[in-house]
C-alpha cells in the first residue's frame, strides 16, 4: 500500500455513456429519438421503459460510448489516486465479461487489479466516490461526487458534491 487516497469511480454513467446506448437501441426499436431534456429528472426505467430489455442484450455494454474527456481524466486520476473501477454488474450476467473487455480497450492503463464487478457497492471502501446514482453513494462513508446525468439532474443536497463533467473531476482533483 501507499499512501495514495483511494478513489472509487463508476462505469456507467461516469465513464460509459449508457444513455446514449438507451437511446440508440430505443430508436432502432421504436423509431423515436429520446432528447436529453424530456427525460431530465426521471429514473433510467422510466425514462426509457425498455431499458432493462436493453441492458440484457448482447453488445449493450462492449459497444457504449465513452464519456467525454474520462479517458484523459481517469489517466490522470491513475497517476494521482488509488483508482478503484467498481460497477455493478452481476445483476447482468452477460455484462461481466463485456464490462472486461470495454475497459481494457478504451482505458488500458487500468490493470485487473482495480477493477472490481459486484453486485452492489454497500460494502466498498475508499476515499472518494464518483458515481451518478444516490443508492452507491448514500452507503459510501467518503466523500461523495455525483456525476451527472439526465436522471440525477435535478437532485440539489450539501451531501454530494456535483461534478458535471471530466474537466471539472481534473480541476477539483
Ligand atoms: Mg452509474
Amino acid at each position: 500500500m501507499n499512501d495514495r487516497k483511494q478513489i472509487l469511480v463508476d462505469m456507467d454513467g461516469v465513464l460509459a455513456d449508457v444513455y446514449k446506448q438507451f437511446q440508440l437501441f430505443e430508436k432502432q426499436e421504436t423509431g423515436k429519438e429520446r432528447k436529453p431534456e424530456e427525460v431530465t429528472g426521471l429514473p433510467e426505467y422510466e425514462a426509457f421503459p425498455n431499458s432493462y430489455k436493453y441492458v440484457n442484450i448482447k453488445g449493450f455494454f462492449r459497444n457504449a460510448p465513452v464519456i467525454e474527456g474520462s479517458i484523459e481524466g481517469l489517466n490522470y486520476l491513475n497517476n494521482k489516486y488509488n483508482v478503484l473501477v467498481v460497477s455493478s454488474a452481476t445483476e447482468f450476467p452477460n455484462s461481466l465479461k463485456e464490462k472486461l473487455e470495454w475497459l481494457n480497450e478504451h482505458y488500458p492503463f487500468i490493470t485487473w487489479k482495480q477493477l472490481i464487478l459486484c453486485g452492489t457497492k454497500d460494502s466498498i471502501k475508499g476515499d472518494i466516490m464518483i458515481d451518478d446514482h444516490l443508492k452507491n453513494l448514500d452507503c459510501f462513508e467518503g466523500e461523495k461526487m455525483l456525476f451527472t446525468q439526465p436522471h440525477n439532474m435535478l437532485i440539489n443536497s450539501p451531501l454530494y458534491k456535483r461534478i458535471y463533467n471530466w474537466n471539472e473531476i481534473i480541476e477539483k482533483l
